[in-house]
């Protein structure tokens, strides 16, 4: 599948993923292991089915999906919109998401990533980064044993990525922190966070609220939920996480 890439998922009119109206890819694969996994039939870089024989995960052409993609460019255009990549996670996919954003800014589309931050940054810098426009940037846990135990990988990697592409970048790369209660929830782990990016020098990040829905995608796949937590955050907790950023 040389030159192919891995998607699963392709939504359009998404309003969620960056400026505007945007189409979003949903690549296949991806090198973490994270227990609250809220794309898990995103995991796996290989096309799989569920339990009722639906098939998950399609190869395409760059020309294929650029060909998909620019159908909704008239949108994009008179609403700052584009073309958001997330997954999964792109990166491991380097070669061809990077072609596919060369090709999307041949189009003149605006281009967004969502990433785990878990990449070779010489890589990233030379095959993905000029043909971005907008970067975010998944910061889940300041701790390394936390990280591995809950994401199964040390964060380092992606802590000194993130760095590197604030001096590097020339485009907003905006930190995300998921709200997984119990886990990324904790006080310690906020307040770390926010530590490590006012050292950053970065003055402002956003939250995702914890959104319980993902459990039935994990039952679809036939498999078991290494989380559970049915309910979705109340406001109180919300601001409880919010505090942890403020003075
Ligand atoms: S980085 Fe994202 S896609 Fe990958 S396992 Fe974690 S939550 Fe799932």
């Amino acid at each position: 599948m040389d030159n192919k890439g891995l998607v699963f998922d392709i939504k359009r009119d998404c309003s969620e993923d960056g400026p505007g109206i945007r189409t979003t890819v949903f690549f296949k694969g991806c090198p973490l292991s994270c227990i609250w996994c809220q794309n898990p039939e995103g995991k796996r870089f290989a096309p799989e089915t569920d339990i009722h024989g639906e098939k998950i995960g399609h190869w395409f052409t760059v020309e294929e999906l650029t060909y998909r993609l620019i159908q909704d460019k008239p949108f994009f255009a008179t609403t700052g919109g584009g073309v958001t990549l997330s997954g999964g996670e792109s990166t491991l996919q380097m070669d061809f998401a990077g072609r596919l954003l060369q090709a999307l800014k041949h189009e003149e589309v605006h281009t967004a990533l969502e990433t785990s931050g878990f990449f070779n940054y010489q890589n990233f810098k030379q095959k993905m980064l000029p043909w971005l426009d907008l970067i975010y940037f998944d910061i889940k846990l300041i701790d390394a044993a936390a990280s591995k135990k809950y994401c199964g990988r040390s964060n380092a990697g992606i802590l000194n990525n993130f760095v590197r592409l604030l001096d590097d970048a020339e485009i907003p790369v905006i930190p995300r922190i998921p709200l997984i209660p119990g886990i990324t929830t904790t006080e310690e782990n906020l307040k770390g966070i926010a530590a490590f990016l006012k050292k950053c020098g970065v003055k402002s990040c956003s939250l995702m609220p914890y959104n319980p829905l993902w459990n039935d995608k994990v039952e679809k796949l036939g498999l078991q939920p290494r989380y559970r937590h049915m309910e979705f955050m109340t406001s109180a907790e919300q601001k409880a996480c919010i505090s942890c950023f403020q003075k």
